[in-house]
């Protein structure tokens, strides 16, 4: 409750003066009708693709939603081209249509789901009372449907006023996005508008301005192997000097990054002073230089060595970047806040996130408007009860349908 109290005041003294003009505006009344025509179908695709199962480690089942994807981004008369993710198992459907305006859009979600196979059996589709359950059902399955349905809806309204739609549906969110990332961080680059479709959060639904970054960071420390009993002095201890660097460099303040020591290894034998030692650490990034600091400021401590003639060498190398609105994006969260409170809903802005999303990749280059979080309100998710709240399927069609009809319309 506090937590929400703090949140709360945080958004009113950032987006204070946007939230006041963000009130409501008339209704599009066609699109709306168009977004309750869909919800019966969207839960039929939803099914489907629930009943699919497709761990990220689980390529058979990549494959077999790709297929499932492919076949409907075809129906909707888009050209789709399959690429090999460049890691791990999985292709990367990528749909693209043609339209009659100018923007470029970029709509993406990610096929692979937290679970491994055979998950059916245990935690199987099912619907109870709002609530539609399975594994993978909002995370992020819910974002595939959703942007099959939106597109499909805005079709039937005559909608074209776009340059490009481009889809994009990766086989590897769940693992940092190893195969797909430089290729969404290439595909955003081209477009101006890229909205993200990971699920929100059942009862505090919003657009997420902020997501960290991972990293690791890697310390090597090589020494002298020597026998421990006979001649000890003749060794140089990796382990001892890897204890001390691990000391001295665990409070290190570097704006934009953190970092804790997580796992260390050394030694071979007993009976030998050992030759080397390694420790790896999580690091979360809040700022895109955050990595290349943490590394210069840990490369910097750690040249005061303990052991004599060791060496020792850090590395920090960086999975997901972090994902930061730019002010652009955050003018058309604004715009998203005041199209939800034409359904009376209310749409927040959370300032950040521990978690990781594509989104950081879309928003690397800084040239598209990047927003995440577009998918349907969830609850349980990379658990035993993973849900989608039927009752906002019907909102978020309408939220993603007219944020593309007003940016397409956009000077
Ligand atoms: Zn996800």
């Amino acid at each position: 409750m506090k937590k929400k109290q703090a949140l709360k005041t945080i958004l009113a003294l950032v987006f204070g003066t946007a939230m006041a003009s963000a009130s409501a505006a008339a209704t599009d009344p066609a699109l709306l009708d168009a977004a309750r025509t869909q919800q019966a179908s969207l839960l039929s695709t939803l099914k489907d693709l629930v009943l699919i199962e497709s761990g990220s480690a689980d390529g058979p089942g990549l494959l077999r939603v790709a297929d499932y994807a492919e076949r409907r981004l075809k129906e909707l008369g888009a050209a789709v081209e399959r690429r090999q993710a460049t890691k791990g198992p999985g292709s990367i459907v990528i749909g693209s249509l043609k339209g009659k305006g100018s923007k470029r859009f970029m709509l993406m979600a990610h096929m692979d789901t937290v679970y491994q196979s055979g998950i059916l059996a245990t935690q199987p589709h099912r619907v109870d009372g709002n609530r539609v359950y399975g594994p993978g059902i909002a995370d992020d399955k819910s974002g595939v449907a959703l942007i099959l349905h939106t597109i499909e809806m805005l079709k039937k309204t005559g909608w074209s006023d776009y340059a490009q739609i481009t889809v994009v549906f990766n086989p590897d969110e769940e693992v940092g996005s190893p195969g797909s990332g430089e290729l969404i961080a290439a595909l955003a680059a081209e477009h101006d508008f890229v909205f993200s479709c990971e699920p929100n959060g059942d009862g505090y639904e919003g657009l997420l301005m902020a997501t960290s970054g991972v990293a690791t960071a890697t310390m090597t420390v090589k020494g002298r192997a020597s026998h421990a009993g006979f001649e000890p002095k003749a060794g140089r201890n990796a382990l001892i000097e890897l204890s001390h660097q691990l000391v001295q460099t665990q409070d290190i303040k570097v704006p934009g990054a953190q970092l804790n020591w997580t796992h260390a290894e050394a030694g071979l034998a007993r009976n030998q002073i050992p030759a080397s030692a390694t420790a790896t650490g999580d690091v979360r990034l809040a700022s895109a230089d955050g990595g290349p600091r943490l590394q210069e400021a840990l490369r910097e401590k750690v040249r005061t060595a303990l052991v004599p003639d060791t060496e020792t060498t850090v590395e920090v190398s960086v999975g997901t970047p972090p994902f930061i609105a730019t002010d652009a994006a955050r003018a058309w969260a604004v715009r998203a806040q005041a199209i939800y409170g034409e359904l009376d809903r209310k749409l927040n802005l959370y300032p950040a996130s521990g978690g990781a999303s594509d989104a950081a990749w879309a928003g690397r280059s800084g040239k598209a408007v990047v927003l995440e979080c577009f998918a349907l309100s969830s609850g349980g998710t990379h658990g035993k009860n993973e849900y989608i709240a039927i009752d906002s399927i019907v909102p978020r069609l309408y939220l993603l349908g007219r944020m593309m009809k007003e940016a397409g319309a956009a000077k």
